[in-house]
């Protein structure tokens, strides 16, 4: 078969695959959102189905003649559409391949079980009960990743590889030790300054009313109601396709900046997902470049913008619009200060954004510990006790506030954990780009969006897969990736916020 009509099954027989996922993603978003109950049962069978005929099609025998054929023709190695395209789909086919049938039912299975036994015993605080459990899932994992990885890789390289292309541990390491103590240094100069106080997040507000101000935030934002939709779940997520992407999020009766901050994070995925390039729908070129990509575009929404002075100066007059005298009290000023508190804390997913990454960090380390033998399973919760101590001052009072606080690990998640710190990195690093572009401030101030939507859509969303993360990030700041944006930013930040030196 010529490379031509090989690329043309290929690329045929990938969209089809691809119209599979997106129907368990969007059975997936009911499964949180709408379904009953009782639809349960049905629905863990639809989506099982589903991931089978998505796994058989990965697999298919035909896919490796098809690649085998393209990677041999010149003109299509010459087109960089169509060598993006294999390049991308070659990885992902050996991925698929490299793992025995035998070990992916039995990860299927451990990982199941394990995350009920580990709701469990978050309940009830119980490590030993979970021990067992991650003892089995590492066992697996060391496997998976001896399958996967290449002779001289690490099996940590090779599992933190399927989240964020081409990341190592040794990376991750370069910019992992100036983070921590800088983030260590800041968090004891901020104690010293001035609190915050939280005044608009203890006002109780009507959800009906928080919500139509959340949507108005978004809409603004360049969120296309046409091409998606925002309800509510119990975790905050964002899932779908081009032309269908899903938003969740919720909503306490106070607490009015959480429910922002979490739809602003939320549409900066939609936001994404929204600029992939249409006329590659189907193929790797319409998919996020990585998990470390897609977060700095939430990050970049959530904090970047949202929790600017400039944003506020914009937000304060819409906040009063919507919740009238309960809002009036407050400054453009004050509500900014009260979206800046930081406050170290025992559970990563409330942390504010001087100390988040020190939460990522530790369970990196661990991690990378325990993948290696290094730490033995008995040992994880004083090993992360001491952590706390150390990178936050705060004392951990048990494991349910401790080492089994995230169900990550439980789905068998190992080497995901750093793609939310290299979130913030990118995040930063396009945030200063834009800055060298666009008068930032003042477009934000106006609420004037547009213009920051379309740098990141031309710099970042409009590629796709097309290059590696490290590769996507020289291209669009000029620098390979580095701690230095996010931690001058949150030092100007914190430091106008608190008031210290
Ligand atoms: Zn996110």
């Amino acid at each position: 078969m010529s490379g031509s009509k090989a690329y043309a099954a290929l690329i045929e027989f990938v969209q089809q695959t691809s119209l599979l996922s997106s129907a368990s993603a969007l059975l997936s978003w009911d499964q949180e959102t709408g379904m009953p109950p009782g639809g349960g049962d049905a629905r863990a069978r639809q989506l099982a189905l589903l991931g089978r005929l998505q796994h058989e099609r990965q697999t298919d025998p035909r896919m490796a003649d098809w690649l085998q054929a393209c990677a041999a023709d010149e003109t299509l190695a010459a087109d960089p559409v169509a060598a993006a395209n294999v390049r991308e789909l070659q990885r992902d086919h050996a991925r698929a391949t490299k793992l025995p049938g035998a070990l992916v039912a039995a990860l299927a299975e451990t990982e199941s079980r394990a995350q009920q036994a580990w709701a469990e015993a978050r309940t009830r605080s119980d490590f030993a009960a979970f021990a067992p459990w991650l003892q089995k899932l590492l066992h697996l994992h060391q496997q998976k990743a001896d399958c996967l990885r290449a002779p001289t890789q690490s099996r940590w390289d090779a599992l933190a590889d399927l989240f964020e292309p081409g990341l190592t541990a040794a990376a991750l390491h370069r910019w992992f030790l100036p983070l921590r103590a800088r983030l260590v240094e800041l968090r004891q100069r901020l104690a010293a300054g001035t609190r915050p106080a939280d005044g608009i997040q203890q006002v109780a507000l009507p959800q009906p009313a928080q919500e139509a101000f959340v949507r108005a935030v978004i809409g603004a934002m360049g969120f296309d109601f046409q091409r998606g939709r925002l309800d509510r779940s119990a975790h905050p997520f964002c899932t779908g396709t081009l032309g269908d992407v899903r938003l969740t999020t919720r909503f306490h009766d106070a607490l009015v900046l959480d429910a922002l901050g979490s739809t602003m994070h939320e549409a900066g995925h939609g936001l994404y997902e929204q600029g992939l390039p249409e006329a590659h729908a189907g193929t790797p070129l319409a998919e996020a470049c990585s998990l470390g990509i897609h977060e700095s575009q939430s990050r970049f929404w959530e904090n970047h913008v949202g929790r600017s002075r400039a944003f506020w100066h914009w937000c304060q007059p819409l906040l009063q619009r919507h919740f009238g005298a309960a809002a009036a009290a407050f400054s453009t000023d004050d509500l900014w200060r009260t979206a800046n508190i930081v406050e170290p804390s025992l559970i990563r997913v409330e942390a504010d954004e001087a100390t988040y990454d020190l939460h990522v960090m530790i369970r990196c380390e661990l991690e990378v510990a325990l993948l290696a033998g290094d730490l033995p399973v008995g040992d994880l919760p004083a090993a992360w006790n001491r952590a706390y101590a150390d990178y936050l001052g705060v004392q951990v009072p048990d494991d349910r506030r401790g080492c089994l606080q995230d169900v990550h690990w439980s789905c068998g998640l190992f080497g995901y954990f750093p793609t939310y710190t290299l979130g913030n990195l990118y995040a930063a690093q396009f945030a200063a780009a834009l800055q060298r572009d666009l008068p930032v401030d003042d477009l934000v101030a106006r609420g004037e969006f547009a213009p920051l939507r379309s740098w990141l859509q031309a710099h970042v969303h409009a590629h796709g897969r097309r290059y590696p993360p490290a590769e996507l990030c020289v291209r669009a700041t000029g620098s390979p990736l580095s701690a230095e944006p996010f931690l001058a930013y949150l030092d100007r930040k914190f430091t106008a916020v608190y008031q210290v030196r």
